[in-house]
């Protein structure tokens, strides 16, 4: 009957062994741990083990970055991602030019010859003078093209580096 009590007991005490060996008890369940250890040897002995495993990991270096190098590397890390966003960006506005060009090409070029020539040449008459000066203006519309594309990525690397 006498033994019931501290039945009881052990059990509450074993639940704070990890507290106590990770010094998070307040100083009356210290206490009263401290007392019922002089009492349980099993709960002396846990507490014994799980106060060497504590000292143990608390001996392990953990490697731990300081704050500096840390909020440097996410500072780095955001303008590597700016920057690639950046470059993404000059890709499809080049892209997007080099599709008009073609698109330009495709709808001037008969227009020009039909302004020029009149229908006969939009139908293949007089090809190879044709050809030459399709390749004359095509060589037009991407050098068009592309100087825009400089411009406007020019222009946006400024602006980057204005905000
Ligand atoms: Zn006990």
């Amino acid at each position: 009957m006498s033994k019931e009590p501290i039945r009881n007991e052990h059990d509450k005490f074993r639940e704070l062994l990890p507290l106590a060996a990770a010094e998070a008890l307040d100083s009356t369940e210290e206490a009263l741990l401290i007392a019922h250890l002089s009492d349980c040897s099993d709960c002396a002995a846990d507490s014994e083990r799980l106060q060497q495993l504590t000292a143990n990991l608390r001996g392990i270096p953990t490697p731990r970055a300081p704050g500096a190098l840390v909020s440097r590397t996410i500072l780095l890390a955001q303008n590597r991602l700016v920057e690639e966003s950046a470059h993404r960006t000059e890709r499809r506005i080049m892209a997007l030019v080099l599709v008009l060009s073609w698109a330009f090409v495709a709808v001037s070029w008969p227009l020009a010859q039909l302004i020029a020539h009149g229908w006969l040449s939009v139908f293949g008459f007089g090809f190879a003078q044709a050809w030459k000066s399709f390749a004359v203006f095509t060589g037009f519309c991407w050098i068009a093209g592309a100087t825009g594309a400089i411009l406007l990525a020019a222009r946006r690397s400024r602006e980057g580096r204005m905000a």
